[in-house]
């Protein structure tokens, strides 16, 4: 594998326009199934947009609001829960669009929880150890705590603020360091690579092509620029400053599982 550095560069070379004609070849159009915003079943692939499976030893920002499960197929028996890397500025952005959206305080654990993979639970359900990403906060479902549905139809309740995660699914590019979602590709075109979504092969505009191919290339610079980050700023003392609870490194630093910084000594 390349050093990270070597392919942040690579990741800010990647031409627009090319990435815009991959993904005009492969063809998307959003149906709105909600499959890349809920949970799903064990031998469901790609049902979630970023990470290779879950546990559920985090016990963190769920089920506050919205408790209705969506019922997909009739797949709710046994789901896994919904895992999408957020990044840290990206829990602040999609909470103040949440609180803009419903007039409500949200904090840190209403949006992100500690990305489950990693991390055990203590006799509470609430997770120790040590991780290195936020996943979006999930429901008692499973599902994105922002995802709603009405008549088979999904929705964002944080569109305009979403994550790149959400804004680039089903699409990630080939670079090492930067996320892939679960399960093999299902299509590629030059190293653009696309991934389990009943919307893909269906028309799409050059204008949506290249928005989608701009914020492809922007969440592959941000996911090599956090990764930086978080190999820079490991501080293994953490995990004893925060006496047993969970420590999710992120970019900015060691953060308890609120988003509470974990100052030096
Ligand atoms: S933030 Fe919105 S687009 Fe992203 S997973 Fe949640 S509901 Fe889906």
């Amino acid at each position: 594998m390349e050093s990270l550095e070597a392919e942040l560069a690579a990741a800010r070379d990647l031409d627009v326009a090319e990435l815009a004609d991959a993904i005009e070849s492969i063809g998307f159009e959003c149906t709105r199934c909600g499959g890349c915003c809920t949970g799903y079943a064990p031998d469901e692939p790609g049902g979630a947009p970023a990470g290779e499976g879950a546990d559920e030893t985090d016990g963190a920002g769920s089920g506050e609001r919205g408790s209705e499960c969506h019922d997909r197929d009739g797949k709710d028996a046994d789901r896994e829960p919904h895992t999408a890397t957020v990044f840290p500025d990206e829990v602040r952005r999609v909470a103040d669009a949440a609180e803009e959206m419903s007039g409500e305080a949200y904090d840190w654990r209403d949006v992100a929880r500690p990305m489950p993979f990693g991390l055990d639970a203590d006799a509470d359900g609430e997770p120790v150890g040590e991780t290195f990403e936020w996943a979006l906060a999930t429901d008692d479902c499973g599902d994105c705590t922002f995802y709603e549905e009405s008549d088979g139809q999904g929705a964002c309740t944080v569109h305009d603020a979403r994550p790149l995660i959400c804004r680039t699914y089903p699409f990630s590019v080939a670079l090492d360091g930067t996320s892939q979602p679960m399960g093999e590709a299902v299509d590629e075109a030059g190293v653009v690579r696309a991934h389990e979504c009943e919307g893909l092969g269906r028309d799409i505009s050059r204008e949506d092509a290249e928005e989608l191919a701009a914020a492809l290339k922007e969440r592959a610079v941000r996911e090599l620029e956090e990764a930086i980050g978080v190999r820079d700023g490991y501080d293994p003392a953490a995990r004893e400053r925060a006496d047993g609870d969970a420590v999710v490194f992120d970019s900015e630093g060691p953060k308890a599982a609120d988003g509470t910084p974990i100052g030096g000594e």
